[in-house]
């Protein structure tokens, strides 16, 4: 693949290095954030994007690189104590930034173990269940996924959840089907949540994969995005689960939708990476790309798509950094999060169309690193409740009226 830097070799004046940071958002970081940060970048870099779209082509995930991804040290980022990365929620948005900026898979795979399953225990679990379960899932010796959609339930999980939960002494019994889960066909643990058949509310449950009876995950097969994620189709039959897995804080649905929160405030950043990755890699194939005996760059209309992208991309990252200011201020709202998961990966959408356009039939093979980028945004914008959802939830907010049925 002909590069960039190859193309400004060739050429009397230097063009400049592509850079998704036009408002100089990293100025915003302390010197330690920044560290992290960019050892996450220089991380994905080397070692995730030379072999990333191989694995994505297959199906796979790379669990070859899960002992150096261990070493970033960034699992439980956004959570004090416990063993956990800690750092400020506007540090947990740079790194799921740079991990999408290079893949959205790898993100999704971060987001679901850190954001979703240490999530559901850190906002959700008691102290015993925080100190037995979040030290090792940050170490990531023990790899979570996050159980709430359904084969047949998926944006109406709030009241329509199937899966029942049913009280026997110190135990719960576990009955019903989860669809989409990330992690589930390889991961340890699984947070489950299931309606009490006593109160009807939504609780969530700890339960261990590989040694629980009447568990089983189907991987699902033929996805066209995020194909390095493996996602699972989860049958519980008859399966007991102590009490003491029983998250103490999860009474009802609003705990759960706490975690959503959190999460779908990640998927902003993700689809402001895939954005940014998005920019980067199309700016440097039009200034190597030749056509008419010029680099593509030089078009009048390549640049105007080119200007595009990055006034999505920049409009993205400031909304996500005054989300993320919101978010360490302890204000940051469900409809809050609702918008800028919506608005975010909205423009993604938009944005990584533009670039495959640009890369014209090099667009679509996945080794160029726009065209996976155009896949996966598709699931990010449905994945944590769609954008209809999203903006449904903004609706009630401005509206005071409820528009869900
Ligand atoms: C790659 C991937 C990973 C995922 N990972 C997980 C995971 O780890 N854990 C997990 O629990 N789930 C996961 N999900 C599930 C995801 O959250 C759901 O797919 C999503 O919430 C939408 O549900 P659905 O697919 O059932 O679509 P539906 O709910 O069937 O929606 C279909 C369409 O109808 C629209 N619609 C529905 N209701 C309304 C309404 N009231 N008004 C207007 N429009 C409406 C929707 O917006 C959508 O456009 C994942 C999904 C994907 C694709």
């Amino acid at each position: 693949m002909a590069t960039a830097a190859a193309a400004r070799k060739t050429d009397a004046k230097a063009l400049p290095v592509p850079n998704g940071d036009f408002y100089q958002l990293v100025e915003l970081l302390t010197a330690d954030e920044l560290a992290l940060v960019k050892k996450v970048r220089a991380y994905m870099d080397a070692k995730v994007k030379p072999i990333i779209s191989k694995y994505w082509s297959d199906d796979a995930f790379p669990f070859e690189l899960l002992p150096s991804f261990k070493e970033l040290g960034i699992g439980g980022l956004g959570y004090e104590g416990y063993g956990c990365a800690g750092g400020s929620q506007k540090l947990f948005g740079y790194v799921a930034m740079e991990l999408a900026r290079v893949d959205p898979s790898m993100c999704t795979f971060f987001g679901v173990h850190s954001g979703l399953a240490m999530g559901s225990i850190y906002l959700d679990g008691s102290e015993e269940q925080k100190q037995k379960w979040l030290p090792q899932m940050a170490r990531f010796e023990k790899i979570g996924c996050f159980g709430l959609t359904e084969p047949l339930i998926g944006s109406g999980a709030s009241g329509g959840l199937t899966t029942t939960a049913r009280r026997d002494g110190d135990s719960w019994i576990l009955n019903g089907q989860k669809r989409w889960i990330g992690n589930a066909p390889w991961c340890d643990l699984s947070i489950i949540w299931a309606r009490d058949l006593a109160d009807n509310q939504v609780k969530g449950f700890i339960v261990e994969n590989k040694t629980t009876p009447g568990f089983s995950v189907e991987k699902i097969e033929h996805k066209v995005a995020l194909k390095v994620v493996q996602n699972g189709q989860i049958t519980l039959k008859d399966v007991q689960v102590p009490e003491a897995n029983r998250l103490q804080g999860g009474n009802s649905f609003r705990d759960t939708a706490r975690v959503l929160r959190m999460t779908r405030y990640m998927v902003g950043w993700a689809s402001t990476g895939a954005q940014m990755g998005a920019f980067e890699n199309t700016l440097a194939y039009t200034q190597s790309r030749q056509q008419f005996g010029k680099p593509i760059a030089s078009f009048q209309l390549v640049q105007d798509l080119l200007a595009k992208m990055l006034g999505n991309l920049t409009a993205c990252q400031c909304m996500m950094l005054r989300l993320a200011q919101l978010d360490d201020e302890g204000k940051l709202g469900d409809h809050h999060a609702a918008l800028a998961k919506a608005f975010c990966t909205a423009k993604a959408r938009e944005t990584v169309a533009w670039g495959r356009e640009l890369l014209g039939g090099n667009g679509i093979v996945a080794d160029y690193h726009v065209g996976k980028l155009f896949a996966d945004v598709e699931a990010l914008y449905s994945y944590e409740g769609t954008y209809q959802m999203q903006n449904l939830i903004v609706g009630k907010a401005i509206t005071g009226i409820g528009a869900f049925v």
